[in-house]
């Protein structure tokens, strides 16, 4: 047993161990330092705010290891260009959304070329005589082929388009207006 200690005291003693303490020392302070950038890296990908991601490095600095820990259980889940890249995409879809014009009879969304409201069967649209192509109770010309078109009164069904255009009006203020 007396033997046992004093092969553990040299050991220690040892020029070689000081040489693997100072080592492994190293390596931690390394592993902190490189803790530290990756939370300033990590943090400005996450967070908008200078001054928070300046309290995460701080944290990361001053308490090693735990601090990053902690960083890691408290940052934001979302990278902010994914935030960013959702933000816009709903933005594309509410335009498209906006976009779409309304059947005045049952409100149901009519696209741009629709003639009849799909739901309740009203006429919202002309047509062209020569291609078919759905026109607008305004158009002058057909811009598919050209055509003439006859004056407001003739062919088309003006206060199908008043009502279409007034209930476009009141689904939404942004809308194009009507002409
Ligand atoms: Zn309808
Ligand atoms: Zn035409």
């Amino acid at each position: 047993m007396e033997n046992t200690f004093e092969t553990i005291r040299e050991i220690l003693g040892s020029p070689m161990w000081g040489f693997a303490w100072k080592i492994l020392l190293f390596a931690v302070i390394v592993l902190w330092v490189a803790l530290v950038f990756w939370t300033l890296k990590d943090a400005r990908k996450r967070i908008d705010d200078a001054v928070i991601v300046g309290v995460a490095v701080a944290t990361s600095l001053v308490f090693p290891f735990i601090g990053t820990l902690v960083y890691t259980m408290l940052r934001p889940a979302e990278y902010l260009a994914d935030v960013r890249e959702r933000e816009l995409e709903m933005l594309s879809m509410e335009q498209d959304l906006r976009s779409m014009r309304v059947c005045p009879e049952c409100r149901e969304p009519a696209k741009d070329d629709y003639i009849v409201c799909p739901k309740c069967r009203r006429s919202l649209r002309g047509t062209c005589d020569s291609c078919g192509r759905p026109l607008e109770h305004w158009w002058k010309a057909c811009p598919y082929c050209g055509d003439g078109v006859a004056p407001a009164g003739g062919r088309y069904d003006d206060d199908v388009t008043e009502a279409f255009s007034r209930a476009a009006r009141d689904y939404d203020q942004e809308a194009t207006p009507y002409s």
